[in-house]
């Protein structure tokens, strides 16, 4: 997916959120970001390549409604979104009304991941964050490619 739609859907004088840069740093964060937009919802970024094991890195983002839950074995809807440049792991601001996705973004926690296993309808990962601690799994719907759930698992 690379960043050309984040692109796209954004007009980068009337916002405060980054541009897609192409110098980026490898390293494994994560983010979650309350979104106070039309239908609140949390965002949730894991760095890593486009492609999981390769490409560009980006942050793969999901959106999910209700958070990411805290409970073992707890399933919460994320749902894919595209992907956003490493940059925006640190953005918290307000998006101008009129701008896509305007309202109020607000970092929830953020910390760094370790992904222990993945296939390309998988990820297991384990998030060293101040809130969310623990291996979580990130499974994707077979018939609705942008539906995933994601839940923590007991170690
Ligand atoms: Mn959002």
């Amino acid at each position: 997916m690379a960043l050309e739609k984040y692109q796209k859907k954004r007009k980068f004088s009337k916002t405060p959120e980054p541009k897609a840069q192409a110098k980026i740093k490898s390293q494994s964060r994560f983010v979650v970001q309350k979104h106070s937009a039309s239908h609140l919802h949390y965002d949730f970024r894991l760095e890593l390549p486009d492609k999981i094991i390769k490409g560009p890195v980006v942050l793969k983002s999901w959106a999910v409604p209700k958070g990411i839950p805290t409970i073992a074995g707890v399933k919460h809807l994320a749902v894919a979104v595209e992907d956003h440049p490493v940059a925006y792991i640190n953005f918290a601001g307000v998006i101008p009304k009129g701008n896509y996705g305007a309202g109020l973004v607000e970092i929830l926690d953020k910390g760094k991941f370790k992904l222990l296993e993945h296939t390309s309808k998988s990820l297991k990962f384990e998030l060293k964050g101040k809130k969310l601690r623990g291996v979580y799994v990130l499974t994707q719907f077979t018939a609705q490619k942008k539906n995933w759930l994601v839940f923590k698992v007991k170690k």
